[in-house]
């Protein structure tokens, strides 16, 4: 962190009133580099990752500068979403807190034109908001710029890879000339870098080192399956992997619930994390992973954008990412505080090339991932069911439980050990998959050639190098064909979270 104080650095009392009463200590590096330059009324080009910090980089000494009895808009951030939008308007709202009469306005596309039109006649010191929606807002004239100081670009790489970057310089070149302008983007792709050397000349920049080097502490595996698979694999992954917590990565809200609740079936601690959860949910999910209450969040890229928690051992991207960016966003949720972690990418045969590509990005090979054999498996589950009976050998019960059973034996003409058979069958009749009754399926081993069937598993056995031969030529197209007991056993974790006790 940074050598100089908030105090320091020479923001306006008012706002630095509001920075103790949030209770930050020091300002993070890309505040300490950043709130000198704003304050001097440079513009600033910002490269930093999420979770920096950038938020108050820029707001703390914006609204050091403005006079805050002016009610018209002085202060416009562009952010790629209505999420984003709110999040810095929130923040806003929090650091211009000791203001009097002040009001910061999120506008963003989705919502009532009513409420924004009513909020821009009251008058709003902050704009944020979406550039479509902001754009809607200057035609008809209910946005006036005319005051306008500052204008911020956040997470201009995303506004770009959103569709919005067409939208944003038309919004650029409506703001006055003199305004102070500050654009922040985690990747400087060459046209945002266009945008800043046509809006943002002599800015100051600032450069806050690039997450790509954590991946250097990041083990990448890959395992290549067919789409229909996936769920099979990850369920074996999470059976075998010694993980503390665990994050994994799908492309839709509406998949994070789904996979959440078959994980959760299986007996994990799962919760999903989306964009549809409002922020004090996503808060109370995240902390959850945090207390070690969840084991594993199901997450899509934005909802896990700057996720901070050490305990994040592994990161599965069950779903390819979007783009190289991404995948380096993901992978960095673990490996955090200067830890180690592990990353398992699902590849299914039309994403191969995917491979190639992530591993240019990060600069480092990913090595193949080993499921373990049905056989190791089958192993490793009798072992934990044994483990799980002889937890139970010193139950003060059992002298009580062994007499009861003793004479039910005697009466029935049975021994003690088709006693204790019947016993688990019992508690397999009740408990589905509790006991290692049967080796699972081999996961049909993907086939390095391409093939021209894209979604379905292939007919021939060629494919199958593992498996019985013809066997599961004909199984293949049963989807999650997961031989009995195969389906994770609850709590088949091997940290000896046990199967449930009916
Ligand atoms: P970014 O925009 O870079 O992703 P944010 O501005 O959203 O980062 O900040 C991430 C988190 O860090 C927020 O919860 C914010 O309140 C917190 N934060 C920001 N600056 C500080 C600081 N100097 N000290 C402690 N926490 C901070
Ligand atoms: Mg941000």
């Amino acid at each position: 962190m940074s050598e100089l104080s908030f105090a320091e650095l020479g923001l306006d009392p008012v706002v630095l009133e509001a920075v103790a009463s949030v209770g930050y200590e020091t300002p993070s590096p890309i505040q300490a580099q950043s709130i000198p330059a704003l304050l001097a009324g440079n513009h600033l080009l910002g490269v930093a990752q999420t979770g920096t910090g950038k938020t108050a980089a820029f707001a703390l000494p914006l609204l050091s500068r403005i006079d805050a009895s002016i009610a018209e808009p002085q202060i416009l951030v562009l952010a790629p979403t209505r999420e984003l939008a709110i999040q810095v308007a929130e923040a806003f709202t929090t650091y211009a807190s000791k203001f009097r009469d002040f009001h910061v306005l999120p506008i963003y596309g989705g919502q009532d034109f009513s409420p924004q039109i009513r909020g821009l006649k009251r008058g709003a010191q902050v704009i944020v908001g979406t550039p479509g929606r902001l754009l809607d807002h200057l035609r008809k004239g209910t946005l006036r710029l005319n005051n306008l100081q500052a204008l911020v670009l956040d997470e201009a790489d995303e506004m770009l890879r959103m569709g919005f970057i067409d939208d944003v310089e038309t919004i650029l070149s409506k703001t006055p000339e003199n305004c102070q302008r500050a654009l922040f983007s985690a990747t400087m792709p060459p046209q945002i870098k266009k945008v800043a050397q046509t809006y943002l000349s002599n800015a100051t920049e600032v450069r806050i080192e690039s997450e790509s080097r954590t991946v250097e502490r990041i083990a990448q595996f890959v395992l290549p399956v067919y789409a229909e698979r996936k769920l099979d694999a990850l369920t074996r992954i999470l059976e075998v992997e010694p993980f503390d917590g665990a994050i994994i990565f799908v492309r839709t809200k509406a998949e994070t619930t789904v996979l959440a609740e078959k994980l959760s079936a299986r007996g994990h601690a799962v919760a999903p994390l989306n964009g549809d959860l409002n922020q004090r949910q996503r808060e109370q999910t995240v902390e959850e992973l945090k207390r070690g209450k969840r084991d594993i969040i199901i997450a899509t890229d934005v909802a896990a954008r700057g996720l901070d928690v050490p305990r994040i051992t592994h990161v599965i991207n069950y779903d390819v990412p979007y783009d190289p960016e991404a995948y380096i966003h993901r992978v960095g949720r673990t490996g955090r505080a200067g830890r180690s972690g592990k990353a398992i990418l699902l590849v299914t045969p039309r994403e191969r090339s995917w491979l190639r590509t992530l591993e240019r990005a990060t600069n480092s090979p990913m090595e193949p991932y080993e499921l373990p054999s049905p056989a190791e498996l089958q192993k490793m589950r009798v072992q934990q069911f044994e483990e799980q009976l002889m937890s139970f050998a010193d139950d003060p019960r059992l002298g009580k439980a062994i007499a009861l059973l003793d004479d039910i034996a005697e009466r029935n003409d049975m021994d003690m050990a088709m006693v204790a058979g019947t016993l688990a069958c019992w508690v397999e009749a009740s408990q589905p998959d509790s006991l290692p009754l049967q080796a699972p399926e081999a996961l049909p081993e993907v086939s390095s050639k391409p093939r021209r069937d894209r979604n379905g598993p292939p007919k021939g056995k060629k494919n199958f190098r593992k498996g019985p031969p013809g066997k599961n030529a004909r199984k293949g197209g049963k989807p999650g064909g997961f031989a009995k007991g195969g389906k994770g056993r609850p709590g088949g974790k091997p940290s000896g979270k046990g199967p449930k006790r009916g």
